[in-house]
């Protein structure tokens, strides 16, 4: 048998991109390996440890032997702890049948999306739209339709556009709010217009609510399922990465109409079984202990996001729209193309992305990976200290453009 000629690899696995994100993170890690002084402005993550007490409970559930394989849908304990929080916490009703958990809120939108999904069913997302819904939406068999909004309408989703997008093929409605990447928190009046629209037209929604507890200026966030319309038809995705610093732990969680839930169940039970047992009985505690360092967090990302607001606002080459929650500013940069920088005329969002990493060593990721090329994407995930000096290197970089 000629073993040089391997058969082709699926269409699905030519369709998924390298996530652009990874791509210049990459780069500019092997940048520092090389003794580069580096500062890097793409974290998707806070730079905080998680918690002791929560590292504790896992501490213990080792140390209790808890090892083994458990429940797809969750041990008992972190089923009714995840029901009761979206009660108390979001007033969303799910009840213990009607939640479980992930391996982190990725998977849970991967589960609702396979669940929903009929091979050519349409599901619309506001743009710019976080690197992996629409991929998640292809790999489920669905096709993503972007809803366009941008730094001229500061990023509000367009009400008009959803309506005007809507075909006899539209399945679902993927939200996210606070979002990734523009830092948009969907006002209540506006989530109340998306779920008429769901309801008007039979339409799941999905939302991504990943963000909820990085939230500024007093604001509230408001659970879409919560809304006229939309209860009953709405799939509520969170997770312990963001609001716990707990990214590598990897669990999530989801509440939704008991139908999908049974579905996702079994979905999840043949990809990947339970969640990591360890991180089950961690996040009880995350979910059950009081919630200060929260606060603390949550405080310490506005006073980042007031920082930024302050250096790079008044730079005339730049669009800023200050973010109501996240961890994100999407920065328009139309205004540098054009100009001549040390790797050439700057055409597009990579070529700021490029020019800044060649020329002063700093890494933000280009709004193209967001479906938005007029942007770019800064973290302000990073201690004050690096935040500024990676500021001071923006505007140096754009002072330094002929
Ligand atoms: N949703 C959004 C909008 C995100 O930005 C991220 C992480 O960057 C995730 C979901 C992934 O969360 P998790 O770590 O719980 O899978």
């Amino acid at each position: 048998m000629n073993m040089g000629e391997l058969k082709k690899l699926s269409h699905r696995a030519g369709e998924i991109e390298e996530s652009q994100t990874m791509a210049f993170t990459a780069r500019a890690i092997e940048l520092r390996n090389d003794g580069v002084d580096v500062v890097i402005l793409t974290a998707g993550e806070p730079d905080f440890p998680t918690a002791d007490h929560i590292k504790a409970a896992a501490k213990e559930a080792l140390d209790q032997d808890f090892t083994r394989y458990t429940a797809v849908q969750g041990i008992p304990e972190i089923v009714r702890a995840v029901s009761e929080k979206f009660r108390t916490v979001n007033g969303l009703p799910y009840t213990e049948q009607q939640v479980m958990v992930t391996t982190g809120a990725k998977q849970g939108i991967a589960n609702a999306l396979l669940a929903i999904c009929e091979h050519g069913d349409e599901v619309l997302i506001p743009y710019p739209s976080w690197v992996s819904y629409p991929t998640l939406v292809k790999l489920a068999g669905g096709t993503p339709v972007p809803v366009r909004s941008g730094l001229a309408k500061h990023f509000r989703p367009d009400l008009v556009g959803f309506r005007s997008a809507v075909t006899r093929r539209t399945k679902a409605i993927l939200l996210n709010s606070p979002n990734n990447p523009t830092g948009v928190v969907y006002t209540e009046t506006e989530l109340r217009a998306i779920a008429a629209l769901a309801s008007e037209f039979n339409l799941y929604i999905v939302c991504d609510e990943i963000y909820e507890e990085m939230i500024f200026d007093r604001r509230t966030h408001v659970s879409i399922g919560t809304l006229p319309g939309a209860e009953g038809r709405t799939v509520t995705v969170n997770g312990f990465s963001k609001t716990y610093a707990m990214t590598g732990w990897r669990i999530g969680y989801m509440g939704g109409p008991e139908e999908i839930i049974q579905a996702s169940t079994r979905i999840q039970g043949q990809v990947t079984s339970s969640v990591n047992s360890i991180s089950q009985r961690a996040a009880v505690t995350a979910l059950r202990a009081p919630q200060e360092r929260v606060r603390v967090m949550r405080e310490e990302f506005e006073r980042r996001r007031d920082l930024v607001w302050e250096i790079l606002g008044p730079v005339k080459e730049l669009d800023l729209v200050k973010p109501e929650g996240a961890m994100f500013y999407f920065i328009g940069v139309s205004k540098l193309y054009g100009r001549q920088g040390s790797v050439g005329r700057l055409t597009n969002s990579r070529d700021v992305v490029e020019y800044l990493l060649d020329s002063q060593h700093v890494v933000l990721v280009p709004g193209s990976a967001f479906g938005d090329d007029e942007c770019v994407r800064m973290s302000f995930a990073c201690s004050v200290d690096t935040l500024r000096e990676g500021l001071h290197r923006i505007r140096n970089g754009i002072a330094g453009l002929r």
